[in-house]
């Protein structure tokens, strides 16, 4: 029997879903990469925004469509979208054989008949894959509807971790993201993220090592020390800002002002090793003035380790306490204003990169391929930022030296020196 998951959303979904690969292989299920030879297809949704919920429901229709066309055929709904939108009884859902909410393994399991006991593993394959810490998330933000589809922050236990670690290095990945909704409150015992790294580094000493979603709120400062002494932790701060106006920050119970954000940053500056940082903003907030936004630009702009910005405009998401506030006061941002301001903060990105692009120039750097003529830098996280293109052919999954001929914004060519 063949089954086949089609995974959406981001990192932390994919995990999700080679845990499901696991708990089908253990169940005597081999993997088919075309659904049309497959007998059930598993769907791991994702419906953090309105479009993700519309991306999911048009592969669900698919889906549904492939079944029909052969009697026997399975479908398995997981995910956001069943996590969000509960079946109320209404219909709709008779096509479905099993539904299971976001990373819910375990009933996997016990619809296969395979021992609830056993604890899931990750299966996979590829140069870069991804260790989910936590699930969950209790910041509560005006305008997120994570905490309502998973739940509370719940963070994995270590020997858990470590173990899916382990994992991932014999399946061979060369760089390992650390992903959870908000890693930095991830902590055990008196061991917080940052040792967590740390013990992750030295016992894989040759895998690189990203770590994710970095709440200002709970920044692990040491992080900015682990980079020096190791050099396999990367220098790469990926932190979501939203924004840099403290009235829009504390609309949007982010619960730190732009003080925090600066303190970040400073230290940042000054560390001792040369880190990117790729933050994340939302503009078109409601109630967002020309002079909010203003600050909000001029700090992007400010600091050289800036080099990657992804900016959304607001989006009136049903079920978030912003969706309601927003329609009570009636000061949405106009459309046209948010898509001026959205444009205005792809030229700050566009002149960061510019700014990266002179540095670049002519460095010899550590690229991890992804396969034979294309890799990323420690700068640059796979999917979401620069790709480096090589001048000729290299191995797959290898840490490969290389002089940039051209960087320019998120396109760099090299050529493999060794
Ligand atoms: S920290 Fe992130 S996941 Fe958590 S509520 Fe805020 S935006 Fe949502």
């Amino acid at each position: 029997m063949k089954y086949h998951i089609v995974s959406l959303g981001c990192p932390k979904n994919k995990v999700d879903s080679e845990r499901f690969a696991w708990v089908m292989e253990s169940a005597g299920w081999k993997y088919s990469e075309e659904p049309e030879k497959s007998d059930l297809v598993l769907l791991n949704t994702c419906a953090f925004i309105a479009p993700a919920t519309e991306e999911s429901l048009e592969y669900l229709s698919d889906i549904i469509y492939w079944k029909k066309a052969r009697p026997g055929r399975k479908i398995v709904l997981a995910g956001c979208l069943p996590g969000r939108y509960r079946d109320d009884g209404s219909g709709g859902m008779e096509d479905i054989d099993l539904v299971i909410g976001p990373g819910d393994w375990r009933k996997l399991s016990s619809w296969l008949g395979v021992a609830s006991d056993v604890t899931a593993q990750v299966v996979g394959s590829g140069s870069y894959r991804y260790l989910k810490i936590a699930t969950g998330c209790s910041n509560g933000c005006a305008f997120c509807t994570i905490p309502a589809i998973r739940g509370k922050f719940v963070p994995d236990r270590m020997d858990a971790i470590l173990r899916d670690s382990d994992l991932l290095v014999q399946q061979g990945a060369g760089e390992i993201g650390v992903v959870a909704q908000d890693s930095g409150s991830w902590q055990e015992d008196g061991t917080d993220i940052t040792s967590l790294v740390e013990t992750l580094a030295a016992r894989h000493p040759e895998t690189w090592w990203r770590l994710y979603y970095l709440h200002p709120l709970h920044f692990p400062y040491r992080m900015l020390d682990a980079f020096s002494k190791y050099s396999n932790i990367l220098p790469y701060v990926d932190l979501p800002i939203q924004h840099a106006s403290s009235s829009i920050l504390d609309r949007m119970g982010r619960r730190h002002g732009v003080k925090t954000l600066e303190t970040i940053m400073e230290k940042i500056e000054r560390s001792a090793v040369e880190v990117a940082v790729r933050y994340t903003v939302i503009t078109g907030y409601p109630g967002e003035t020309d002079s909010d936004f203003k600050l909000l630009r001029d700090f992007l702009g400010r600091y050289p380790s800036g080099r990657h910005i992804a900016a959304f405009s607001w989006y009136p998401e049903e079920g978030t306490r912003e969706y309601s506030r927003a329609i009570a006061m009636g000061d949405a941002v106009n459309d046209s204003v948010a898509s001026e301001r959205l444009a205005a903060l792809s030229a700050v990105g566009d002149a960061l990169y510019a700014d990266w692009d002179n540095r670049l120039d002519g460095r010899e750097l550590s690229i991890l391929a992804d396969d034979t003529h294309s890799g990323h830098t420690v700068w640059d996280a796979p999917e979401v930022d620069a790709v480096v293109s090589f001048t000729k052919s290299v191995e797959s999954g290898s840490v490969v030296k290389a002089r940039v001929v051209e960087s320019s914004g998120a396109v760099i060519v090299a050529e493999p020196v060794r």
